[in-house]
């Protein structure tokens, strides 16, 4: 029998009315997650991944927005939800953790408060004094020292990294079956960076808990991630595990962005380089492929890259799925001659 994902979405769409026109923030995205594993969505910002993961708890939901497409967690359909299940699974099946921990964080409630609060929302018939020694249990547990000397401390105590530890903390106080984290390690230094990283996996090992792990920097990506989807212009380009993205890559975008990766000296971290050109506005997108302005590769094939937009197809001899015209293995195995 086939195994049903924790979470898939299907053929996603997301627009924002707005007075300049219609942005098309995310364009037939699909994409599957299992229980334990790590989905890293990887892109330039405004290439709609944030916008991507924020459906999955229906926080795009304003008046200006308009979401079609179906995503499915643990056999319910999210989409089609009334607001008092989606309140339900916010929190305590699905967390999200944010790149800064100062916003995430009430500067003018202690640590402690929060988190108990955290819990005691999806468990309205445990006593307080029993939630304080659960929260003091998890900030044990994501590394904050002297949990019983600091719980009843405020935000501003603490360091940029333990603010992140503590916002990790409430996240996952509810042991969520899925934790989507939005550029969690973005605003920390490098050393900080692994540390969270870390903890998020031995969590994740411990729980079993699944992960989507929103990112511009695919270091983090290459540490941290079983699969990825790499999106450009609102849609998925390529989608692969990670040993195939950085050994195969099937997509000229990840081209640009895994030369970019592979020309910075050891001591840099593996953020997304500048590839020439710009993204395209999602005001306008192309009626081709969204990447021409940008690719390399086009002139062999420019009467259907600028009029068809590619789908993402499975990709020969690899396990990728790719969405360009030129998903040949003469292309594959021109562009890994350059990258060697
Ligand atoms: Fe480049 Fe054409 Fe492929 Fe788009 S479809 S990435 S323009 S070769």
């Amino acid at each position: 029998m086939e195994k049903v994902p924790l979470l898939s979405v299907e053929n996603l769409n997301v627009e924002f009315s707005t007075p300049d026109g219609v942005v098309h923030a995310v364009n037939n995205v699909s994409f599957a997650v299992e229980s334990g594993e790590t989905l890293g969505i990887v892109g330039e910002s405004g290439s709609g991944k944030s916008v991507t993961a924020s459906s999955i708890l229906k926080l795009n939901s304003g008046v200006t927005a308009k979401t079609q497409g179906a995503i499915l967690f643990n056999g319910r359909d999210v989409l089609g939800a009334d607001d008092k299940t989606i309140r339900s699974i916010r929190g305590s099946e699905i967390a999200m953790i944010f790149q800064d921990p100062l916003s995430a964080l009430n500067p003018y409630y202690t640590i402690g408060n929060q988190i108990i609060e955290a819990y005691r929302v999806h468990h309205r018939d445990v006593k307080k004094s029993a939630a304080r020694k659960i929260a003091l249990e998890m900030l044990h547990r994501v590394g904050i020292p002297n949990p019983e000397a600091r719980i009843d401390e405020y935000p501003h105590q603490f360091s940029g990294g333990m603010r992140q530890r503590i916002v990790i903390a409430t996240a996952l106080i509810n042991s969520p079956k899925l934790l989507i984290a939005d550029e969690p390690t973005t605003a920390l230094d490098v050393t900080v960076q692994a540390q969270i990283l870390d903890l998020m996996k031995d969590i994740q090992k411990e729980n079993g808990m699944a992960i989507i792990l929103i990112t511009h920097d695919l270091g983090v990506v290459a540490e941290t991630c079983d699969d990825v989807a790499v999106m450009y212009g609102g849609r998925i380009v390529e989608k692969a595990t990670v040993n195939e993205l950085f050994l195969t890559p099937t997509h000229p975008y990840s081209f640009g962005l895994l030369g970019a990766v592979r020309s910075l000296d050891n001591s840099a971290r593996g953020e997304l380089q500048t590839i020439a050109g710009s993204p395209p506005s999602l005001l306008h997108l192309p009626s081709g492929c969204s990447f021409l302005p940008r690719c390399g590769y086009a002139q062999q094939n420019l009467a259907q890259c600028s009029s068809v937009v590619p789908e993402l197809e499975k990709v020969s001899p690899t396990e990728s799925f790719s969405a360009c015209h030129l998903r040949t293995e003469a292309l594959i195995s021109l562009k890994m001659k350059e990258l060697a």
